[in-house]
């Protein structure tokens, strides 16, 4: 066993735990658990623990259904919901091996996303990144079920005794540094019952697996007050969506910042332009997966501080891209504003990564940013300063997708085809489905 492994082995004795989740998430960003009892860990950590992989949605044929989970020993983590002093349970992620072959199954997202590093790694470069997911806390009606109303009327920045939320967003902060998290910032965000936690950014791997833990955390706990935490990009029409805006820095084997140049007018060095300018390149590709949900397109609108347009700004929040304030050079970075918490992280974040690198590989100029609220741009002014927008909708997007065969073969065959499968398949049963709004409008009309 590595020493980190024995490490984890000592842990779980000491706090007790009995059982472990092993963790791995599927192609549509679910995580998944197999639970096995702590005396097993050893073994899980030697021989892997085989499991089925064909009773999980998308993942493997029949006939290649025999999966092995290799844990991660670095992803150690005591849950805190599930905690006592004589019992608890902890989780490790784990890389999925294909049995067959003895190699990492090329099904597992977090297999995609280690291969989008492991090019930046050859390219010089380790990615950092730290993604700002914003969820509603909505209330449960008598039955347990989600509702879209809200417990709070706090808006952006407020403090008590508006934001009652607080207290739960104060619980599930509580759980995060549990688990490990640093937590950066945490506020009341634009709309009615919406909420922002922003953790300390790392590299990109950590970043995944700290989103999904995220997702579990924060619903876990939203829980146990009775109330149901989403992260449905947009819950309720004409207010602001929940985003997750990703901000992105490449950082060179000596520590150094790539991205920062001290005497660009923006502070962005030439790497950081390219690595912007690709991703604006493949942008209409990468939606597909940033944006993975029919539901995502209907954040994607003007005037909810979400981006529609394809262009970079330093300013704005109406753009695609921004490059933020730093106040030191170690901070450079840029944030892409359009990923929504909808999406698989890894996908997501490998994706962008390799959008990025293409850039930098081609060395693609990127247009100079753009200052005026591009919402209030029309069609003529868009078309004046060249500035495209991003697929209109789910259907739109996977088409882009298939077409940027950059980023499509990024995913591999496997991941690429079926996820591209599946988003048609959903995009279809939304398009042939008669929605509420169409009932109201039409029923009595007609
Ligand atoms: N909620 C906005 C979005 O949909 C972002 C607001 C912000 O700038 O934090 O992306
Ligand atoms: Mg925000
Ligand atoms: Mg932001």
């Amino acid at each position: 066993l590595t020493a980190e492994a024995q490490e984890v082995l000592d842990e779980i004795e000491e706090k007790n735990v009995d059982f472990l989740r092993l963790q791995f998430t599927d192609i549509l960003g679910t995580v998944k658990n197999v639970s096995i009892p702590a005396e097993q860990a050893e073994k899980a950590f030697a021989e892997g623990i085989y499991f089925d992989g064909s009773s999980i949605e998308g993942f493997v044929r029949i006939q290649e259904s025999d999966m092995r989970l290799v844990p991660d020993a670095n992803t150690f983590s005591v849950l805190p919901w599930k905690n006592s002093e004589e019992h608890a349970s902890a989780r490790l992620i784990c890389d999925v091996i294909n049995t067959s072959t003895g190699e990492p199954f090329e099904g597992d997202p977090r297999y995609v996303l280690k291969q989008a590093i492991q090019r930046a790694e050859d390219m010089g470069y380790q990615v950092n990144a730290a993604p700002e997911p914003e969820f509603f806390l909505f209330e449960e009606d008598e039955d347990g079920r989600a509702t879209t109303k809200t417990n709070d009327a706090g808006g952006y920045f407020d403090l008590a005794p508006k934001d009652l939320a607080s207290d739960v967003r104060r619980d599930i902060i509580y759980g995060l540094e549990d688990m490990g998290f640093e937590i950066e910032a945490s506020h009341h965000e634009v709309a009615q019952g919406q909420h922002e936690i922003n953790f300390e950014y790392d590299d990109a791997l950590t970043t995944a697996d700290n989103v999904g833990t995220f997702r579990t955390v924060v619903r876990a706990i939203a829980a146990e007050h009775d109330l149901h935490a989403t992260f449905m990009p947009k819950p309720i029409p004409k207010i602001n969506g929940s985003g997750m805006h990703t901000h992105l820095s490449l950082f060179t084997e000596d520590g150094e910042n790539a991205f920062h140049d001290e005497d660009d007018e923006f502070n962005l060095s030439e790497t950081a332009k390219q690595f912007l300018g690709g991703m604006l390149d493949h942008a209409p590709a990468i939606t597909a997966i940033c944006n993975p949900t029919v539901n995502s397109y209907k954040r994607l609108v003007p005037g909810y501080e979400a981006p529609v347009y394809v262009a970079w700004s330093d300013r704005n929040r109406s753009a695609l891209i921004r490059k933020p304030a730093a106040r030191i050079p170690a901070a450079s970075r840029v944030e892409l504003r359009s990923p929504d918490p909808s999406c698989n992280p890894y996908l997501a974040l490998a994706v962008m990564i390799h959008a990025g690198l293409d850039g930098i590989e081609k060395g693609i100029e990127s247009p100079d940013p753009v200052r005026e609220n591009i919402y209030d741009f029309d069609e003529e002014k868009r078309a004046e300063y060249g500035i495209d927008t991003l697929p209109e909708n789910l259907g739109e997007a996977v088409d882009a997708l298939e077409a940027d065969e950059d980023i499509y073969n990024a995913l591999g065959e496997h991941i690429g085809e079926k996820f591209v499968e599946a988003k048609r398949q959903e995009y279809k049963e939304y398009l042939v489905d008669v929605s509420e709004w169409e009932l109201d409008r039409y029923l009595e009309t007609f």
